[in-house]
């Protein structure tokens, strides 16, 4: 790793680390904050813990979601003749799946390499493989020379049991942690309808993956807002902030927050709200 990564903008050396397993740590100057990070982590962002900067998080050294996604997906463009094609992807090697056909009658669908290569760009591949007929017929075995409209129950023929593009968008989703972590509190509080409204409050001391808070991580305060029904924490010494889910009436999210100071180890969001960070 990187002890001499600084960031381009302010000259930081402290840095704010997403990841799979951590959630998010801090690394200043080349030492991880409260726990080592493993290599198993995979990181989805970096950025600077002080001017906030975006980097990439290739820098590290360590997998990103880049290396999981390649793992994961192999996006493969199949022309069984020319002139018709359509896009496969391939979930583990030699097993794949078709999830784009372009109608041989239409001059104005995508070209399967087009709808291939927006797919690497959404899903962060370097590029996509091109299957010819033979490597087709040599994979599935069996390949009827009829039409392309065929190519469809060929795949299905191919073991790729129920994995389909749904279950990857959804364990994509389900990489994403961040995704719940949201910048602009100040704006978002600020709005009169909420504004306005009372609160509840459930606690300021909640952490965000454990109740650690050693150096660089902050407790955040959980609450309730009775006019929009929205809970909701907020980090204390920034301007981030995540919705814990809709609760109309406050008997509702007392129901919900029922127990949360029992256990002090049990007041962190990734434990209490799992909903909110497991997607999948
Ligand atoms: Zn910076």
């Amino acid at each position: 790793m990187d002890e001499k990564l600084v960031c381009p903008k302010c000259g930081s050396r402290r840095f704010r680390v997403i990841s799979l397993v951590a959630v998010e740590q801090i690394l200043e100057n080349g030492e991880w904050s409260c726990s080592e990070f493993s290599d198993d982590g995979y990181i989805l962002s970096l950025e600077c813990a002080d001017c906030g900067a975006e980097l990439d998080p290739e820098l590290l050294g360590y997998p990103t979601q880049k290396a999981l996604t390649s793992q994961l997906v192999e996006v493969v463009v199949a022309y069984p003749y020319q002139g018709e094609g359509g896009v496969l992807l391939g979930v583990e090697k030699g097993q794949y799946e078709l999830i784009y056909v372009r109608p041989s009658d239409s001059r104005y669908a995508w070209p399967p390499e087009k709808v291939a290569g927006a797919i690497c760009r959404a899903l962060g591949l370097h590029n996509f493989g091109v299957a010819t007929l033979d490597k087709l017929v040599l994979t599935a075995g069996h390949f009827p020379i009829g039409s392309w409209e065929e190519v469809p129950a060929i795949v299905s023929k191919m073991g790729m049991g129920d994995f389909t593009w749904k279950v990857v968008e959804q364990k994509m989703a389900a990489f994403s942690p961040k995704q719940a972590l949201r910048e602009g509190y100040q704006d978002w509080i600020s709005d009169p309808k909420r504004a306005r409204s009372g609160e509840v409050d459930f606690g300021v001391w909640w952490g965000l993956q454990d109740r650690d808070f050693c150096y660089g991580k902050s407790p955040w305060r959980v609450s309730w807002i009775e006019d929009t029904g929205e809970l909701y924490a907020r980090e204390l010494t920034s301007d981030r902030y995540i919705v814990l889910g809709v609760y109309p009436t406050r008997a509702e999210v007392e129901a919900r927050m029922e127990g949360w100071a029992d256990d002090l180890d049990r007041m962190t969001l990734t434990h209490f709200f799992p909903e909110v960070f497991k997607q999948a």
